[in-house]
């Protein structure tokens, strides 16, 4: 069977111990690859790399901005190339329906087409300024930070390393990266078109294996510059401890658990499709999911009534059918999904459909859990206090603007929030009432290269993507020149 290696310093290499891991098919249970399952000593070896890719080298970090952009537009056409295996491996390896991997394709090559394009775009600021030393002109220039050490889940495997690559890259650092070891394929074969592409050795590096082992050596490292994680809020806290030795720059993209406020004046019908998308794309596993879904009493039995339809009708499948929803990734997943599921029933809420586990036929190896809605939810619930990460829906229905704003807000959490009504003035003095990063106006979850992303509370420190994700990559030095170099005399000879 194929088996994954390392990329260090430019070449492929095993796990030094020998050791690897598998990773299944979560529609099928079936052993797709081997990966190399690295040690603490393997990440060194590629941090080391990384370092003298930075600090001696400078191969990519003295590659001008404009023929970093160059490279960054031939990944691109090189994705787009391979972008039908790119969208059946994370299909194969994560079980999300083709189509919706093919989204995440077509995203992650804008992604890099997009930071190709403001690496070279103005940036900076200057002034004149005198302060009483004479004239002089201050003004910025963006560095790379350095060594960057980067780190994601398993529910976009291609997009979520994307995010973080293309903007690292366009800002000229070097990289220590760890995908997640449930979903790693994709993001294999990005390196190996890196490797294609002649990204100078050691300015990106590959490193497959376990969070503990992987992820917290490149955070507790000091010859590491900077790391960035996407996962849950439980590691995002021990990477922030990991990172004090050197007081590491940290960008954390962590949990959520987001409310969707719908009012009594919105389109219905739009509002229940928005909520299906907002509850059950990708199975429900995505960290701006807006699925603790407050709906006004005076509609809340005619919305939870079409929602339940809607999602009893979903088809569910092996994702290279094409189905409405795939298999959740993984085994261990589809378990915690199914406990919080009978914690809601445990705990009173109404369970209109779904609930269990698919196991008949074509079901029985893979980890499908059928669409689940609740209602007459209250705060105190689990299923409204904790994040999911599946195909639950849960409703709580309310009567006042102020009740639904208080409960919305009512969470450690702050990643998103989405607001349905036709009253644009009210529409938007909930939007600023929600204490969230990412807000949508009668709709749920487009996501956008231009457009910053990230959480407030413990959803996360810094923002991805946009303009605002390069800067997360970069130094900002502030350069002051005399305009007239003579002595001024001032300080010594008063
Ligand atoms: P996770 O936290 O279990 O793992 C994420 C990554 O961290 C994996 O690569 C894992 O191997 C690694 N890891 C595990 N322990 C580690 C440690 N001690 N030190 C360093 N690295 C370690 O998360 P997951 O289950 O892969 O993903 C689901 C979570 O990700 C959800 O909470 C979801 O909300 C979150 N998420 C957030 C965003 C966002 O943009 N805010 C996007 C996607 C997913």
């Amino acid at each position: 069977m194929d088996t994954k290696l390392n990329y260090i310093n430019g070449q492929w290499v095993p796990a030094a111990s020998g050791k690897t891991a598998e990773t299944r098919n979560p529609a099928t249970g079936e052993v797709l690859a081997l990966t190399a399952d690295s040690s603490a000593e393997d990440t060194k070896t590629a941090i080391a790399a990384a370092k003298k890719s930075f600090y001696e080298t400078r191969e990519w970090r003295d590659t001008d901005g404009e023929a970093r952009s160059d490279k960054l537009l031939e990944i691109a056409a090189l994705m787009e190339r391979d972008k039908e295996l790119l969208a059946n491996l994370d299909t194969l390896d994560n079980g999300k329906p083709l189509r919706e991997a093919e989204g995440d394709v077509s995203d992650a090559i804008h992604c890099f087409k997009y930071y190709a394009g403001i690496i070279t775009a103005p940036s900076g600021h200057s002034y004149e300024v005198n302060g009483g030393f004479g004239p002089m002109h201050s003004y910025t220039i963006a560095e790379p930070i350095g060594v960057v050490g980067q780190i994601t889940p398993w529910n976009y495997p291609l997009l979520m390393s994307v995010w973080k690559l293309a903007p690292a890259l366009a800002a000229g650092n070097s990289i220590v990266f760890k995908p997640s070891s449930n979903c790693p394929l994709s993001t294999h074969r990005l390196f190996e078109i890196f490797d294609e592409a002649g990204i100078p050795a050691g300015a990106v590096n590959l490193v497959l294996g376990s969070g503990g082992a992987v992820g917290h050596t490149i955070a507790a490292s000091n010859d590491v510059d900077m790391v960035t994680f996407t996962g849950s809020t439980k590691v995002g806290q021990s990477i922030m401890a990991d990172a004090v030795g050197n007081l590491k720059k940290i960008g954390l993209e962590l949990g959520g658990k987001s409310p969707n406020i719908i009012f009594e004046d919105c389109d219905l019908d739009g509002a229940v499709e928005w909520a299906m998308v907002g509850t059950f794309f990708n199975q429900g596993q995505v960290c701006s999911a807006c699925a603790r879904i407050y709906v006004q009493d005076t509609i809340h039995e005619a919305f939870a009534q079409k929602l339940a339809a809607k999602a009893a009708a979903m088809t569910v499948g092996n994702g290279l059918d094409n189905p409405d929803i795939g298999p959740l990734v993984s085994e261990a997943q589809m378990n915690k999904v199914l406990g919080y599921i009978e914690k809601g029933k445990a705990e009173g809420a109404t369970l209109l459909t779904g609930g269990y586990r698919l196991t008949d036929g074509e079901y029985a190896k893979g980890f499908f859990v059928k669409p689940t809605v609740f209602d007459n939810c209250t705060q105190g619930m689990t299923v409204i206090r904790e994040e999911i990460f599946g195909p639950v829906a849960c409703i709580v229905p309310f009567h006042t603007e102020e009740e639904a704003i208080a409960m919305a807000n009512d969470t450690e959490y702050g990643l998103a929030g989405t607001v349905c009504t036709k009253d644009i003035g009210k529409a938007i003095r909930v939007m600023k009432e929600i204490r969230a990063g990412i807000l949508w106006i009668n709709c749920c979850q487009p996501t956008f290269n231009q457009a910053p992303w990230g959480g407030y509370k413990m959803s996360g420190i810094g923002r991805e993507l946009s303009v605002h994700g390069l800067e997360e990559y970069q130094e900002t030095k502030q350069v002051n020149i005399a305009l007239d170099p003579g002595p001024i005399g001032w300080y010594v000879n008063g």
